[in-house]
Formats: structure tokens, C-alpha cells, sequence
């Protein structure tokens, strides 16, 4: 690992954080020069929430587990916490159990078309 491509800041344990250094040697969380764009972005995704809301309705409940898990991981391999490989192996699974509910979703759609076109014969 080359230490100069690591962010040059500690994470709340104390720990260097191991983000990946942007030019000024922090990371997006870090980065003083950075700070009024995240407050743009934490502002946006309060806009956002609603949409966001809304779209958490749409999905299946299981899979909503599934996405709070991985969005945990995404900020435990950012701090360090979590083995990237880890949370690799975690977005195959993750991506393998949405392939199989939205066939079986898919399935059972058709099913109910081919219902309804055999009752209006
Ligand atoms: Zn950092």
C-alpha cells in the first residue's frame, strides 16, 4: 500500500483513515477544500430524502434489509473497519439474491397476464 494515496486524516477511533487521498492528501470526507461541496451534497440529499422515500416503498422489504447492510459497508470499508474483499463478496451475494427475486417477481407477473388473457377468451 503506498501511503502517500491515503488520506491523511483519522477516523473517529483514532485510526488513519484509509479513504483515498484527492490532491490535497484527504479524502471526499475529509477534505477541508471539499467542505462546501459536502454541505452542498448533505443539503441535496435532504431534497432528495423524499424521493429517496419513496422509491425505499417500491422495493421488496427483504432487499431493503440487504441495502441498509450494504450502504453500512460502504462506510466500514471507508473507515477501515471492514475488509474490502469482504464487502466485495457481500455486493456478489447482494446482487445474486435481487437476480433471484426479480425473477421470481417477473415470473409471477407473467403468470397473472397469462391469467387474465386465458379469462378473456
Ligand atoms: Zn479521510
Amino acid at each position: 500500500m503506498i501511503e502517500r494515496n491515503r488520506c491523511k486524516s483519522t477516523t473517529s477511533t483514532g485510526n488513519p483513515c484509509k479513504g483515498l487521498a484527492l490532491r490535497d492528501g484527504y479524502c471526499f470526507s475529509h477534505s477541508p477544500s471539499l467542505e462546501e461541496k459536502r454541505d452542498q451534497a448533505r443539503s441535496q440529499g435532504g431534497k432528495n430524502s423524499a424521493k429517496i422515500a419513496r422509491l425505499r416503498s417500491l422495493v421488496p422489504p427483504r432487499l431493503i434489509e440487504v441495502y441498509d447492510k450494504l450502504e453500512n459497508a460502504l462506510g466500514e470499508v471507508h473507515q477501515g473497519k471492514l475488509n474490502p474483499g469482504q464487502a466485495q463478496a457481500m455486493a456478489s451475494i447482494a446482487r445474486a439474491m435481487v437476480a433471484v427475486l426479480t425473477a421470481g417477481e417477473l415470473e409471477e407477473r407473467v403468470r397473472s397476464l397469462e391469467d387474465n388473457s386465458k379469462e378473456n377468451r
